[in-house]
């Protein structure tokens, strides 16, 4: 593993919006690359799983043999951050998947897909996020997820504050895994990322 002062993160690149997650870890001073192989798994400090679409990023991850070598990061410690379709796909339930659906899990949630419905699939809000100072943070949601249950040992880090959706569960942290069903990648606050990176510091 490499130094700790600049570590390597890699972003799983099979589908979603990989570009604007390199940027954003790149601005926080990690070394950001794309995965697409298990060897290429194997050389990084962290993970971050991007948004997209999560039974695409599902089956992609199987015929590229990533699923149990992903799987393996996360039992084995490693930082992993699941953005949108990424927290679909670090959670151990998930409710409104295709039928056979896999996740790589590792946060003990059941994440509900797409659930804020057609008529608000895309929406902004200021949430407050523990554990990140100052203004409330511009989240974006698109086709998002929420977290519909937790078990004891994730703690909530946001919710929905206002609306039909309030007190929906929308950030969570599970020790080395964090998750947002919204995309700070897009709004060039790095914040979330920030704190991520710190999350693999610590690990690596
Ligand atoms: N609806 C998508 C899914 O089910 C997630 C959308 C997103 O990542 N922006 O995977």
């Amino acid at each position: 593993m490499v130094s700790a002062v600049s570590p390597v993160v890699g972003v799983l690149a099979l589908q979603g919006d990989v570009a604007e997650q390199l940027r954003a870890l790149t601005r926080c001073g990690a070394r950001a690359v794309p995965v697409r192989r298990p060897a290429e798994l194997d050389e990084v400090d962290g993970v971050v799983l991007p948004g997209g679409e999560s039974t695409t990023i599902a089956k992609l991850a199987a015929t590229f043999e990533l699923m149990e070598p992903l799987r393996k990061r996360v039992a084995d410690g490693a930082a992993v951050y699941g953005s949108c379709a990424g927290m679909i796909m670090l959670a151990d339930r998930i409710l409104d998947g295709v039928p056979g659906q896999e996740t790589i899990g590792g946060i003990d949630m059941t994440v509900r897909r797409n659930a804020f419905g057609r008529q608000v699939d895309s929406f902004e809000e200021r949430i407050h996020i523990a554990g990140i100072a100052g203004e409330p943070f511009h989240a974006v949601f698109i086709r998002a997820p929420w977290v519909e249950s937790v078990g004891e040992s994730v703690e909530v880090l946001g919710s929905v504050e206002a609306g039909p959706a309030a007190g929906r569960i929308v950030a969570v942290r599970q020790g080395h895994l964090l998750a947002t069903s919204f995309h700070p990648e897009l709004t060039g606050d790095a914040r979330v990322h920030a704190l991520f990176v710190e999350m693999v510091k610590e690990r690596s």
